[in-house]
């Protein structure tokens, strides 16, 4: 029956290319399965990540000495006691050893002003628009998986797991193009290494379903978030844990009106320009929180666009936004991309974006995901907005702008542009989604858990296949414990498979 074997077969090659690789480092044969044609998911295209207590990294200037019992009680804390403690601590104290481990086997590391840490084989811009970095480390980790004797398989989707006896024994995949079916049998484990399911929207309405209402447009799962391997852990059993957990930025333009797509890369231009801080109104036409520079709103700012009527929110901007997106210059990741940046061959994806951000803004107002009239009224009227009142809020704005304050919500000053000179754009907005946080519930091992919470033997998840990471009913903003999150667990379930006899 079985077409291939190993001690260890590793089903999604993003963060899991670390798990893949400590394995094999351990001595266990490994195959690793890739859907997409290519290794690293989601990961290749991180920027840093956060550490915790690493030995061999550079800490940020200032910051304080880890302390692992207040790192833990933080964690706890923010997630409003709704982590598993063990499974926390567990992560966190592994997280140091995995970049430990990664500086061992080559990945020079630097560390950023937030206190991030990222590898300088692919160097960033300083303003963090470049956000690729990480594959410095995806591509010398699958470097050393491939010396160790790592198998890799492309091109295959795993579409079910072969269970004996309660046993997780294998997976069965079908190869691309050729649609062919091949049997891999795990002596001693699978890990689902799949990312989650943003790009489910079934899985959203029932497992997460704040994002499936409050989501515009999803800009960093990859499409090959699909979130099948957690319907597999299920049907083998699994409990689920991470109930309504996602992430996401602000800016998710709302295409669905306008048949348009529901992935749109974070770096793509009419995303970016939404994001910026322009007038931003609700159905009612009032604004509803300072959309201005501190790090506290941009963080929290998807929150409260997702809190609004209809859970959305309308971006208002004048015919002067090509020269006005440069004065908002909140944080680097919202600034549009030029194909002068520097760096910009080192990590740059065409694929997922245009090099100049105006082709994608260009695209947006020929599909009508931005809209435009040269009245005011009227572009109320195409938003499906009131038109006396959005005339009335945007002439309130205006005299704030000219007045140089905002007495009601304290927008800096340089970010006061006014809405003044025709043809007048505005876009529809929810959250942008970074990533679901749900899936199959793990032990601190990342042994998946059946119903009974007993571990279901041979089967494992990491990260964003598994839930809980990020606590129940939990909004976070991206790129806090991500890429860092899939990585480390990756390494914990690779390390702790690999010690299980075959
Ligand atoms: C532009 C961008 C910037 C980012 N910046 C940061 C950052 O600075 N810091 C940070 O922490 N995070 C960042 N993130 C987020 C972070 O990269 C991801 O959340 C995280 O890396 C996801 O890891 P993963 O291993 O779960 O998923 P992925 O890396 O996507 O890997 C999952 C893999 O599983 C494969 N797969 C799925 N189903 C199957 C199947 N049935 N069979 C076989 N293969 C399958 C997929 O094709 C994919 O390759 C960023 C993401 C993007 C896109």
């Amino acid at each position: 029956m079985w077409d291939e074997q190993a001690d260890i077969v590793v089903v999604g090659l993003g963060g899991g290319v670390i798990g893949t690789a400590k394995a094999a480092q351990m001595g266990s044969s490994v195959i690793a399965v890739e859907k997409m044609p290519q290794v690293g998911g989601a990961t290749w295209h991180a920027g840093a990540l956060m550490v915790f207590g690493a030995k061999k990294v550079p800490r940020a200037a200032g910051s304080p000495p880890f302390n692992l019992e207040e790192a833990v009680r933080k964690a706890v804390e923010q997630s409003g006691y709704t982590v598993n403690e063990a499974l926390t601590r567990a992560t966190i104290i592994k997280c140091g050893e995995m970049v430990d481990w990664l500086a061992d086997i080559g990945v020079e590391w630097t560390t950023n002003p937030f206190g991030t840490v990222y590898s300088p084989a692919f160097k960033q811009d300083p303003d963090h628009r470049g956000h690729a970095a990480l594959r410095g480390a995806i591509n010398a980790a699958y470097e050393f998986m491939n010396k160790k004797g790592g198998k890799t398989i492309l091109n295959t989707k795993v579409v079910a797991l072969v269970m004996d006896k309660g046993r997780i024994v294998g997976v069965k995949a079908i190869r691309s193009p050729e649609n062919t079916t091949i049997f891999i049998k795990a002596n001693k484990a699978v890990i689902l290494s799949a990312g989650g399911f943003s790009h489910n929207k079934n899985m959203l309405k029932k497992y997460v379903p704040t994002a499936y209402k409050g989501v515009g447009s999803v800009s960093m799962a990859l499409p090959s978030d699909t979130g099948e391997c957690i319907r597999m852990g299920q049907g083998a059993g699994a409990d689920m844990s991470g109930y309504d957990s996602f992430s996401g930025f602000d800016g998710g333009i709302d295409f669905s009106e306008v048949n348009g797509p529901w992935f749109r890369f974070l770096t793509s231009g009419d995303i970016q320009l939404a994001r910026g801080a322009w007038l931003h109104l609700n159905k009612a036409c009032e604004r509803f929180m300072d959309i201005s520079s501190s790090p506290l709103q941009f963080f929290s700012r998807p929150a409260a666009i997702m809190a609004q009527p209809g859970n959305r929110a309308y971006v208002i901007f004048d015919n002067n936004y090509e020269e006005n997106i440069w004065k908002l210059k909140p944080m680097g990741s919202k600034e549009p991309i030029t194909p002068d940046l520097p760096l910009m061959k080192d990590w740059f994806d065409p694929k997922l974006a245009s090099a100049d951000w105006k082709v994608r803004v260009k695209e947006a107002i020929d599909m009508g995901a931005i809209k435009s009239s040269d009245t005011l009224e009227g572009l109320a009227v195409n938003m499906g907005l009131d038109p006396a009142r959005f005339k009335a809020a945007v002439e309130k704005w205006n005299g704030y702008c000219k007045a140089g304050a905002d007495p009601e919500f304290g927008t800096l000053p340089q970010h006061l542009i006014p809405v003044r000179d025709p043809p007048f754009y505005g876009t529809k907005i929810g959250c942008s989604m970074g990533s679901t946080s749900c899936g199959l519930r793990v032990n601190p091992n990342m042994q998946v858990l059946d119903l009974n919470q007993n571990i279901i033997p041979g089967l494992y998840a990491t990260f964003f296949t598994a839930g809980g990471g990020a606590g129940e009913v939990s909004f976070a903003p991206p790129a806090v414990w991500c890429a860092g999150g899939s990585m480390t667990t990756a390494y914990m379930a690779g390390e702790h498979a690999a010690k299980q006899n075959g």
